[in-house]
């Protein structure tokens, strides 16, 4: 069991124990009903991405989903890759996805298929369809067949090509798969109802040529089974019994109930496999659409598909989310019918919640000038004892090196302060924080009149960041000593949307980039233990937020962070 499982299985069992009752969702109330009356005697699901692109935080909140009913019931959960369209599909794809979904926690055991293994049982499918007169090779175009359809008030028309028999569609099915018939020339439709009020059941295209060479079976075949065709039969192979998808598969579930009846996989349509549809999650002002981040990817917006600014799981992990952030929060978005749309900051709380407790609070100046203290010696060095979270005592202490010179973060000090600014200016006295009492005297400035040095005189009494005597000082100001300060990047981020504008522009149906999406720091000065950070290690910097180490752009001696979340939030916990 991974470490997110546990949390997870820990909460419900304590919540339980409590007394509280656990809010179910509608899909788990249709489990529990279907389970009490025999419907099926267990739970199986699966998550079926086509890897035509990287998951994004929309496809976390299905894992999770999915993988959570099989945990919660004590059953199984598929990996499978909906692999039926060679067109766009990739292998580096495949091997990212596996990555986020292992990184996620959703563990398939032994359990990871593609579609694409089922391509022999899928034509053998169709066969048998067309031997029991429920399917026919049609010639009319993809243009025809649209007009055919006919629309929401008419219905459809008879295919002409419709009547011809068994045998002649065996053997036209049989050329199409030999590889003699052109892309597009022929096409193998289900026969159902044209004049049915849902379009999906007006004879659907569930067959169609394509000379292509697939990512898994090569050039085995030049025919391709369509998704609502291959779906349900992947789910009946697997003994899949809960089919569970987003809203817009709601009107095809007919035709996943009538694939399945005419194969034999089942008899009636709420017999397993069941398909179930849940609203898609969207998140305000953010791109979540696969095909919007791979264009933000090509036209070189964002620097790949794990771009920190990204809601991409890629992205997500690089900035130095959690999976336990990511669980919490689709945790708190919930699983409904109806189309919603939730505010990024809420998943910037959990992260915030996560992080909180757990990481180390060390001192970094993101924009540093220097501080020296004038009456302290010039070869002293002492090392202070710093708590590392002093809300989470089990975290430790750590010794940092304390000398006559420290850089602090230039917004820390002002030439000439407004009202209620606490921290340095010329007179003040400030808590150089855990350390001691130090008093401004003086500053130095160079030709362009920008702070280059700030000069202070030191309490030696109020070492640790108490006066003896009592006085009290507003400010605490955090530091960094020069001798030992590691150099490192910094980058800082916005929404990368602009969010006045919105996601796209409604006229040319662009997307609405903020031009300062990124703010690259280059000159930080960290404190020494930070040197051996590693990769995707995080930690708060007090008073600046949370930050981990890119694994990407760092280097040995020069590492990078990204700020993953600010300190502070607007956002309130819905009750
Ligand atoms: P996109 O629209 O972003 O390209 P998709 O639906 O085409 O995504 P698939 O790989 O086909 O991506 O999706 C795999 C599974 O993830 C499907 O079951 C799909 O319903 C689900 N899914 C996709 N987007 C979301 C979302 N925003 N919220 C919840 N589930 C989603
Ligand atoms: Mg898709």
């Amino acid at each position: 069991m991974s470490e997110t499982e546990k949390n997870v299985s820990v909460n419900a069992e304590t919540q339980e124990e409590k007394g509280e009752t656990v809010s179910r969702n509608f899909i788990e109330n249709m489990i529990d009903k279907d389970l009490a009356e025999g419907v099926y005697d267990h739970v199986h699901t699966r998550f079926p991405p086509e890897p035509n692109g990287y998951l994004h935080i929309g496809h976390a909140k299905s894992i999770i989903l999915n993988y959570g009913l099989a945990k919660k019931y004590g059953g199984k959960f598929n990996m499978r890759f909906d692999d039926t369209n060679p067109t766009k599909e990739k292998t580096e794809f495949v091997d990212a996805i596996k990555k986020d979904i292992a990184w996620l926690g959703a563990d398939w055991e032994d359990r990871l298929f593609f579609a694409s293994d089922y391509f022999d049982q899928m034509y053998e499918g169709a066969v048998k369809l067309i031997k029991k007169g429920k399917a026919y090779v049609s010639d009319l175009s993809a243009e025809e067949i649209r007009e055919y359809r006919g629309t929401l008030t008419e219905p459809g028309k008879e295919d002409p090509y419709s009547k011809r028999t068994v045998e002649e569609n065996l053997a036209l099915f049989e050329e199409m798969k030999s590889g003699s018939v052109p892309d597009g020339a022929k096409v193998l439709r289900a026969r159902i109802d044209m004049a049915s009020p849902n379009m999906n059941m007006r004879d659907p295209v569930i067959y169609r040529v394509a000379h292509m060479t697939h990512h898994n079976t090569g050039d085995k075949w030049c025919i391709y089974p369509m998704y609502d065709f291959a779906h349900p039969i992947e789910d009946a192979i697997e003994g899949i019994t809960n089919s569970i998808c987003t809203l817009e598969f709601e009107d095809h579930r007919p035709l996943y109930d009538w694939v399945c009846i005419e194969l034999g996989y089942k008899e009636r349509p709420e017999q397993a496999p069941k398909q179930t549809e849940f609203a898609k999650l969207y998140l305000t002002n953010v791109v979540t659409g696969k095909r919007y981040i791979k264009k933000l990817v090509e036209t070189g917006v964002v620097d790949g598909w794990d771009d920190p600014r990204l809601v991409s799981i890629a992205a997500l992990r690089r900035r130095g989310f959690t999976p336990e952030s990511i669980w919490k929060f689709v945790e708190l978005c919930g699983v409904s019918k109806a189309d919603s749309s939730v505010e990024y900051p809420m998943l910037e709380y959990c992260i915030r919640e996560d992080l909180k407790l757990s990481r180390p609070r060390m001192m970094a100046a993101l924009d540093p000038i220097k501080l020296v203290i004038d009456n302290y010696p010039e070869d002293k060095e002492e090392e202070l004892e710093i708590p590392n979270n002093l809300e989470n005592e089990s975290l430790g202490v750590r010794k940092v090196p304390f000398g006559r010179e420290v850089y602090i973060d230039r917004d820390d000090f002002m030439e000439e302060p407004p009202k209620k600014y606490f921290r340095l200016y010329p007179g003040n006295e400030v808590r150089l924080m855990s350390a001691y009492f130090v008093k401004c005297v003086s500053f130095e400035k160079d030709e362009t009149g920008k702070v280059t040095v700030v000069h202070c005189t030191y309490d030696p009494e109020s070492k640790g960041g108490n006066s003896p005597d009592g006085r009290k000082v507003k400010g605490t100001i955090h530091w960094v000593p020069v001798k030992h300060a590691v150099k490192a990047t910094v980058r800082l981020y916005e929404n990368l949307i602009d969010e006045e504008k919105g996601v796209y522009n409604e006229e040319t149906g662009e997307m609405n980039i903020n031009p300062n999406s990124l703010t690259v720091l280059d000159n930080c000065m960290l404190e020494p233990a930070l040197a051996d950070a590693k990769p995707f290690e995080s930690f708060q910097f007090v008073r600046q937020g949370f930050f981990n180490v890119d694994y990407k752009d760092s280097k040995e001696g020069a590492l990078v962070f990204n700020r993953i979340v600010g300190l502070k939030s607007s956002f309130v916990l819905p009750k």
